[in-house]
């Protein structure tokens, strides 16, 4: 799996999958989650929606998967992401279950590419610097015939620099 670093918005993404930073409920918040549901418009909601009704919303560390509405991209994978609790809660292994989960799901339906956030590192205050080697790490060992390129897309500017920094290193 090659893997790629840009700066940006994720809804411009042209991925198959793009992943969200959702919430336990599905039914949207702020941040990248509200930017997704945005730009693809009503659909997206629906479609979680009806998984709420199915099994009642999504636990942390996991991930669902529905259309992409009206983004570029086919499928929205959206997972959970740990609230940092000064690592008191598993909270690491929660987000890299977050990356294994959404990889696991994109080979599922087939995808060839997937785009990332920097799940947790907005509202849920994840260290940046711990879950940008955390990210990379569980990218870079989960081992894929189907997915070809996963892409990280960091909107801001340290996430960016940390990703640089990680991908820099020895895979
Ligand atoms: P969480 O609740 O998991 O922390 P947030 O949405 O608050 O989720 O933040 C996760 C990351 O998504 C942050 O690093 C934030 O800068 C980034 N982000 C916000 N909007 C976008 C966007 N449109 N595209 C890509 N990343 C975004």
């Amino acid at each position: 799996m090659k893997i790629k670093l840009v700066q940006g918005d994720i809804t411009k993404q042209e991925t198959t999958a793009i992943v969200n930073a959702a919430n336990s409920s599905l039914l949207g918040g702020g941040g990248v989650d509200g930017a997704i549901h945005r730009a693809g418009g009503p659909g997206i909601l629906e479609a979680c929606r009806a998984i709420r009704n199915r099994q009642g919303g999504c636990a942390v560390g996991e991930a669902v998967i529905t259309t992409g509405g009206r983004l570029k991209a086919r499928y929205v994978i959206h997972t959970v992401g740990p609230v940092w609790n000064h690592g008191r809660s598993h909270e690491a292994h929660k987000l890299e279950q977050c990356y294994v989960n959404s990889l696991r799901l994109a080979e599922d339906h087939q995808c060839k590419t997937i785009a990332f956030p920097n799940i947790s590192t907005g509202i849920y205050r994840f260290p940046k610097e711990q879950a940008a080697k955390i990210a990379v790490r569980a990218v870079r060992d989960f081992k894929s015939t189907i997915i070809e390129e996963a892409t990280f897309v960091c909107y801001d500017p340290e996430n960016y620099a940390l990703y640089q920094q990680e991908l820099s290193g020895t895979p």
